[in-house]
C-alpha cells in the first residue's frame, strides 16, 4: 500500500496534469477507480482508510513497489469527488435509485475535447 503524502505527491500531481489519465468509477463503496495512461493502458486503484492513514495501491508497476504513482493520484482527485457526492446523496430528499446521468468536457489522449456521459459514475 502506498501512504497518500502529500511530499511524496508531488512530483506524481505534476506527471497526473501533463497525462491527463482519464478515471472511472468502478465500486464507489470499495472506493476502485480504472484509470487510463497516457497510452492507453488502464490500472486498477484502490482506496482504504487504515488507522486514521490514508492509503493507496495501484497494480501498475512503480504502485506493485509502494511508489506513488500518478494514476494514483489522478483517482484520488475523484475519490474525494465520488466520496462528497455520496455524502450529499445520502441527506438529499430524491429518490435514491434515479439513475444519475453527469455530461463533462474531457480531453482525450491527443488534447482533443470530448464530451463524456456518466450514467451512475460509468462511462456510457
Ligand atoms: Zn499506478
Amino acid at each position: 500500500m502506498i501512504k497518500l503524502e502529500p511530499a511524496a505527491m508531488t512530483k506524481a500531481i505534476a506527471r497526473a496534469k501533463a497525462v491527463r489519465p482519464r478515471v472511472r468509477v468502478i465500486s464507489a463503496d470499495a472506493r476502485t477507480y480504472s484509470v487510463t495512461g497516457s497510452k492507453g493502458d488502464a490500472y486498477t486503484v484502490r482506496f482504504a482508510v487504515s488507522n486514521g492513514l490514508k492509503l493507496a495501491e495501484c497494480d501498475c508497476r512503480a504502485g506493485k513497489a509502494g511508489m506513488m504513482c500518478f494514476h494514483v493520484v489522478a483517482a484520488a482527485q475523484v475519490n474525494v469527488m465520488t466520496q462528497s457526492m455520496r455524502k450529499q446523496g445520502a441527506s438529499a430528499p430524491v429518490a435514491p435509485l434515479a439513475p444519475r446521468i453527469v455530461r463533462r468536457i474531457e480531453r482525450g489522449h491527443n488534447g482533443a475535447k470530448i464530451v463524456a456521459v456518466y450514467c451512475d459514475g460509468w462511462a456510457i
